[in-house]
């Protein structure tokens, strides 16, 4: 019977990504209520210390593959082994980052194993059948980000499978060392795909998440005048700029810069928030900010629920004044 909550520790040039440390943390989220072990996979041409990265990261069990070449990007190849990786654990559930690396070849692995594949969770939740067995709620925005749904895997189905989006759980601190086994059985198939040179990605999204003060833009900042003088204000500062929904769907800032429920979850030292109401699936994206700056007109506005200091004044008139305009 499947049993384990599964991780893919996605990595790349010999690193073990940090989005890794994240998954491992929801995997125990279920495993409190499921009981079952949490189980790591990984696959590479460095192995062995790609599974020394992953010994004390929390969990259970770590699965590995070495290959006998760089796979990076060979999707069609590493999502056969991955495959056949997870006809042999047999996990009940695989976790997987929603990053173009994951979402790549796990669409493979799902066709492989003919199971689902949920994309872009921001949630997961356990529930219980009647009959005493255990499937998890997968919660993720959909129709164009408008509405919020859960996905259940058709009873069943094994594994249920899904990416979670980066940012959403906070990396597993716990430790613990890990039982490990290599499949010295399973081999790299040949690849369609040749890697001809690699390009850096643009850092724009790492800004924001990784970034330790940023500054939210809402709708009473979205005049362009209004919009510069915020600009002004997170150089000053050296902070990272992010918005609200009505911001991202005007172009204003890019998609990757949204804070929310359907965006990102942001964990900055400081977050300084202009012109924002406060809505629900905003703050759900900033409520683990450690020190929070709310500027609004409306002195009842639900951002000062949330917020350590406040300022109930027009942001125009207090940046000008911080600017020395
Ligand atoms: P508003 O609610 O219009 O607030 C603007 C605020 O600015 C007001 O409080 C006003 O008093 C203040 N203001 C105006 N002028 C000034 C001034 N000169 N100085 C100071 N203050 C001023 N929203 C997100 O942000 N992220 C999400 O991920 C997200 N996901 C969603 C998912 C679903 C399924 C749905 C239905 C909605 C979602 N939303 C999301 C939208 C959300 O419900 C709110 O509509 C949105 O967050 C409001 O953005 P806002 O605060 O910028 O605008």
């Amino acid at each position: 019977m499947a049993n384990g909550i599964c991780v893919y520790a996605e990595n790349y040039n010999g690193k073990i990504e940090p989005v890794t440390a994240e998954l491992i943390s929801a995997a125990h989220s279920i495993k409190e209520t499921t009981g079952e072990p949490v189980q790591v996979i990984v696959a590479g041409e460095k192995c062995e210390a790609l599974v020394d990265q992953l010994k004390q990261s929390g969990a259970d069990e770590v699965y590995a593959v070495k290959t006998d070449r760089d796979c990076a990007f060979q999707d069609d190849a590493l999502s056969q082994v991955i495959a056949d990786m997870l006809k042999k654990i047999d996990p009940s559930s695989v976790l997987v980052p929603a990053t173009p690396m994951g979402r790549s070849i796990f669409s493979r692995v799902a066709v492989k194993l003919n199971c689902g594949l949920t994309a872009d969770c921001t949630e997961l939740l356990v529930a219980k059948r009647e009959d005493g067995t255990y499937y998890i709620k997968q919660n993720k925005p959909s129709f164009g980000e408008n509405v919020f749904v859960t996905i259940v895997t058709k009873e069943g189905y094994y594994p249920q499978m899904m990416t979670v989006r980066p940012g959403v759980y906070t990396p597993y601190e716990g430790e613990g060392s890990a039982e490990v086994t290599y499949f010295d059985d399973i081999a790299l198939p040949a690849s369609k795909v040749e890697v001809v040179g690699a390009v850096p990605a643009e850092a724009e999204t790492d800004s924001i998440l990784a970034a330790e003060v940023v500054v939210v833009g809402g709708r009473g900042a979205e005049e362009p005048e209004s919009f510069a003088l915020l600009k002004a204000f997170a150089d000053k500062i050296g902070a990272a700029i992010g918005g609200t929904r009505p911001l991202a769907d005007t172009g204003q800032i890019p998609f990757q810069n949204q804070i929310g429920q359907t965006g990102f979850t942001i964990r900055p030292k400081i977050c300084i928030s202009l012109g924002v109401s406060g809505a629900i699936q905003h703050t759900e994206g900033i409520k683990d900010t450690k020190l929070m700056v709310a500027i609004n007109t409306d002195e009842n506005a639900p951002i000062y629920n949330i917020a350590d200091y406040g300022i109930a004044a027009d942001l125009n008139e207090v940046l000008k004044a911080y600017l020395e305009l």
